[in-house]
């Protein structure tokens, strides 16, 4: 098992695009098993859901996405 956490501190709504600080919560999510070095792998991944900031915006919540390894 591999776990690891996303570092960054904001992330862009994909409703709005506007950057939010808000964390709202936190989870983990289980990405696809790969290998690595031969051996099977599970890897783990907490990831951060935001509070948009934006008023009108119709996303309340959202997740971060980590490119080319995590997709909504
Ligand atoms: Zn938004």
């Amino acid at each position: 098992m591999v776990q690891a956490r996303v570092t960054g501190s904001a992330a862009n709504c994909p409703a709005c695009g506007v950057a939010s600080h808000r964390v709202h919560s936190r989870y983990v999510r289980r990405l696809a098993e790969a290998a690595i070095g031969g051996r099977p792998t599970v890897p783990k991944l907490r990831v951060q859901r935001f509070r948009c900031s934006t008023t009108e915006c119709p996303r309340a919540t959202f997740t971060e996405q980590v490119e080319g390894l995590t997709f909504r």
